[in-house]
């Protein structure tokens, strides 16, 4: 038996952009404890790991969270120094809706 697989979209930006997000503008899922966040360096783990560069670094040091472009991979809850970031899933209803596989 054959099965038709429909074609994807050639990259990962054109296959990301057919990502929808229903963001929680109220709550966000992600916050930095920034006092751990800064003692162990946490940014140098969070910045680079998140492929939806939700994390960035603001003037003062501490850890900006762009929690509305969130794939909700786990990925930097995985890797984060112990203590240092608090991530749970959106509130029903929010969050990401992928679109292809
Ligand atoms: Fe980035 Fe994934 Fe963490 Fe969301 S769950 S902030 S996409 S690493």
């Amino acid at each position: 038996m054959s099965t038709t697989a429909s074609p994807l979209p050639a990259g990962v930006p054109e296959r990301l952009g057919s990502t929808a997000f229903d963001t929680d503008e109220e709550f966000s899922h992600i916050r930095v404890v920034q006092d751990v966040a800064e003692a162990t360096n946490a940014a140098a783990i969070l910045v680079p790991i998140c492929p939806a560069k939700v994390y960035s670094v603001a003037p003062d040091g501490s850890i900006l969270a762009e929690w509305a472009a969130c794939l909700e991979c786990g990925t930097c809850l995985a890797a984060a120094p112990e203590g240092s970031l608090e991530w749970h899933y959106p509130r029903g209803g929010f969050g990401v809706r992928y679109r292809e596989g």
